[in-house]
């Protein structure tokens, strides 16, 4: 379901930049979430420094990982839960498996777990004959659809209350509404039985506390304290670089991520797992197990220019403020991880020759920056993996990806770091423009390989006077232009 190539990233988009009910979809979620965690940045103080300081925890976690696993991994086994570091997501599927075997799981119920996604795990659990239940109400709708999530934490805000009251309708059985506490009450209805009976709990973590040697795990719906705490089993899959050294940066990451992700202070429901049930504790699972997954991360942390992509907390703000991700929506990458930090962090992870589409894909617009609770600079990670694909890079196995764009990118830099020579072009361009199909003043056809600008869009003409020659004529006169 996650795989693409970049033939089926355009088709996707394309069809994707018509669809206008999913532009309302992203356009509220833009508005509401976005504008709310910029207030609430703003009101802790100063906002910048905040931002400033959850990078500062987050540079320093990332750095000194090693240590901090270790603490972590010795915290959770002292308290009886039970570690294992997966290399990639085959081991990490294989050993979700082999718990489900040894406990003879007919049953799971899962929520909050994209890396769940990224190692195709529900595919693996139904073919070994394990029924999979997510219980996060988007999850749940995008797994009645047959379809993968379509945001980090929105998972199904690519669909109107019409739509999920069709779908419970077909799916449920139930009669159609769209009266949202009444959808919400046939998914409670629905997933309350299959927790009750679930023998195994799956899910994800914001992020951990090496320190404390928990857990936390962020939700709106309480599903996650079900699914942590009712079956026999529990298992938490994390991804090596989710983790807080001590309590404190643990509370300067959750502070952030809140407001980024949900644009809230803090969230209905925080839980706190790390460990199985103390016999004198009313509830919790007989066993926990903290999966710890790799999966490519090693290799960018080896990576000086690549390792602050690991800095994410995974708040999807970035994809609130894409214009690319706004108007094409998540499926159209074929990543679990979509938007900006999907389009730098899925071609690390997966193959950069493979993935160049999603890199090639993004405006470099700089939004992404601007609103990242841990001010990741994923526009200077585009670039430099734009620059690997037409460079070539054999530490990452790139191949430079086509002569021709080389070719053109040597003489676009020789005509712009020659005064003369670009005066030159661009004078002969101003007079070939002419020739050129105009609607409304704007070019409507670019000719030959650049005709791609204009199939989409209009391409504002050059103007009779450019700013340097306006600013020389100017200074010239000496008077306003
Ligand atoms: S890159 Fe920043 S804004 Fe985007 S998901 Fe990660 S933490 Fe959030």
């Amino acid at each position: 379901m996650h795989s693409q190539t970049p033939l089926k990233y355009r088709e996707l988009a394309a069809g994707a930049v018509k669809d206008s009910q999913l532009h309302r979809a992203l356009g509220m979620m833009r508005d509401k979430v976005g504008r709310n965690a910029v207030n609430l940045y703003n009101q802790i103080a100063p906002g910048q420094d905040s931002r400033r300081a959850a990078k500062a925890v987050r540079s320093r976690i990332v750095d000194n990982l090693d240590v901090v696993l270790e603490t972590l991994t010795e915290n959770i086994r002292a308290r009886g839960g039970q570690v294992y570091l997966a290399d990639t997501g085959a081991d990490a599927v294989e050993y979700c498996l082999q718990v489900a075997r040894r406990h003879q799981v007919r049953r799971v119920v899962k929520g909050k777990s994209m890396l769940s996604e990224e190692i195709c795990l529900n595919p693996a659990l139904e073919a070994a004959g394990i029924e999979t239940v997510e219980t996060d109400l988007g999850e749940y709708i995008v797994q009645l659809k047959g379809e993968a999530p379509s945001h980090i934490i929105a998972p199904a805000i690519h669909y109107t209350r019409e739509q999920v009251g069709a779908l419970f309708a077909e799916k449920l059985g139930e009669p159609y509404t769209d009266d949202p506490p009444s959808l919400t009450a046939m998914a409670r209805k629905a997933l309350r039985e299959k927790m009750l009976t679930a023998d195994m709990g799956i899910s994800g973590g914001n992020t951990a506390c090496a320190e404390t040697g928990h857990v936390t795990i962020v939700s709106n719906e309480g599903n996650i304290r079900m699914t942590s705490t009712m079956p026999r089993v529990h298992i938490v899959l994390l991804g090596i670089e989710k983790i807080a050294a001590t309590l404190e940066d643990h509370d300067i990451l959750l502070r952030m991520l809140t407001r980024a992700a949900a644009g809230q202070k803090i969230s209905t429901y925080i839980s706190y797992v790390g460990g199985p049930r103390l016999p004198d504790e009313p509830d919790g699972p007989e066993e926990f197990h903290l999966v710890l997954v790799d999966n490519g991360r090693s290799r960018i942390l080896a990576d000086p220019d690549f390792r602050e992509v690991l800095h994410c907390v995974r708040c999807g703000g970035c994809l609130n403020v894409c214009p690319v991700y706004l108007n094409i929506g998540g499926h159209s990458y074929g990543s679990p991880y979509c938007g900006p930090i999907g389009a730098v962090f899925t071609p690390l992870t997966r193959g950069i020759g493979e993935c160049s589409h999603l890199c090639q894909g993004e405006t470099l617009c700089g939004a992404c920056k601007q609103v990242c609770p841990v001010d990741n600079d994923l526009p200077r990670m585009l670039s430099l993996l734009r620059a690997k694909l037409a460079d070539g890079d054999p530490k990452w196995d790139v191949l430079p990806q086509s002569r021709a764009a080389k070719l053109a990118f040597t003489a676009w830099s020789l005509v712009m770091s020659r005064r003369g020579l670009y005066d030159a072009l661009r004078g002969l361009a101003r007079m070939g423009q002419r020739l050129l199909p105009r609607r409304d003043g704007w070019i409507v056809r670019l000719p030959g390989p650049l005709g791609g600008w204009t199939r989409g869009r209009d391409f504002p003409p050059l103007a009779e006077e450019s700013f340097g020659e306006r600013w020389a004529r100017r200074n010239r006169d000496g008077r306003d232009a």
